[in-house]
């Protein structure tokens, strides 16, 4: 299934998921890689999580698809007007992070930005997908509320929305946007209700 707003543009263009064949493997490495950038600069640590969209709060979007309705792995970020109306708004960084991806993975996926947060001495990664323009390049510092990039439509796949996951496992494979396997993936509205500032 590809990545399915309420509000789709098109019934025609379907593909079995939003995946590219993109192999990333996880190891313990990786994870002090990151826990060793966050120590030098700490103050791009997390202290808590705001809205991707309207910041901080969200204010003039919806969640037009919410996380596991017809087994979405994400958030679907809607702005209230309808159709292409938030087509280029702001995209914000969700927490201070470090941005360990920004790619144009086409099909389903479009353009992608991944940022991976130190909270609470956990790693996490937030994930963009969609995007029209990136503002951020990758390996670099973000603060909470920086803007990385413009909501997008995917190549006009969609109507312009922002695909939004959070994940408590790094560097996975982009995925499919939808499973019922939510293995790596958290409720990213849960998350950020839960762990404001
Ligand atoms: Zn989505």
């Amino acid at each position: 299934m590809s990545c399915r707003p309420s509000e789709k543009k098109t019934t025609v263009l379907v593909k079995s998921d939003m995946s590219t064949p993109h192999q990333t493997i996880q190891d313990s490495s990786n994870q002090n890689k990151y826990q060793v950038l966050f120590k030098n600069n700490p103050q791009y640590i997390s202290k808590g999580f705001d809205y991707p969209v309207g910041k901080p709060n969200a204010k003039g979007y919806y969640n037009a698809q919410i996380f596991q309705k017809n087994n979405h792995l994400g958030d679907d970020w809607n702005g209230i007007g309808g159709g292409n109306t938030d087509l280029g708004d702001p995209i914000y960084s969700i927490s201070n992070g470090y941005v360990s991806e920004v790619k144009d993975y086409k099909g389903g996926w479009g353009k992608v930005v991944r940022i991976i947060h130190l909270y609470k001495n956990e790693l996490y990664e937030s994930l963009y997908a969609h995007c029209d323009t990136m503002v951020v390049r990758e390996n670099t510092f973000v603060k909470k509320g920086e803007q990385i990039a413009r909501i997008g439509n995917c190549d006009g796949v969609y109507w312009a929305h922002l695909h939004l996951e959070i994940r408590d496992s790094i560097n996975m494979n982009i995925g499919a946007g939808y499973s019922k396997i939510t293995k790596g993936y958290l409720n990213p509205s849960d998350f950020i209700k839960g762990n404001r500032h």
